[in-house]
């Protein structure tokens, strides 16, 4: 025991090279996700504070993604798997994202259900691996 990787420490390393850095502006404090070079809602702030988002937030709304027509980062598993849900989330700090729904409780999808980030491979190109954040629902409190 002792030499080799443990997988909790390479899981650890991918989620502080993928976590959820946001910015804040400074001109207007709105949160930017995923980073701008200007604040897209002030149009004016070009300094940010870097914050990490909670990853928690409520579903916005949903919809059914069928197989074909899928964006890139979704082709692979659209072929695969067929159709799945993909949510626009609205986050604690504020911004809106959208991303796929995994969904291991099978639990009815609805608007203002609470969900939590979570890391995942989303797709390999040219050898070179792409993670992303899919949401699932928050565990019940
Ligand atoms: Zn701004």
């Amino acid at each position: 025991m002792g030499a080799h990787i443990s997988i909790p420490m390479y899981q650890r390393a991918v989620s502080q090279k993928y976590r959820m850095l946001a910015q804040k502006c400074l001109h207007c404090g709105k949160v930017n996700f995923p980073p701008k070079a200007v604040c897209k809602y002030c149009l004016t702030g070009s300094k940010f504070e870097h914050i990490q988002l909670s990853g928690r937030g409520k579903i916005y709304s949903h919809t059914i993604i069928a197989g074909g027509g899928a964006p890139p980062e979704f082709a692979a598993e659209a072929s695969c798997k067929g159709s799945y849900p993909v949510v626009l989330v609205e986050l604690e700090e504020g911004p809106k994202v959208i991303a796929q729904l995994v969904n291991p409780l099978d639990r009815e999808i609805s608007v203002g259900m609470p969900v939590t980030a979570v890391f995942r491979k989303i797709y390999e190109e040219e050898g070179v691996i792409r993670y992303g954040f899919k949401f699932m629902p928050a565990p019940v409190s």
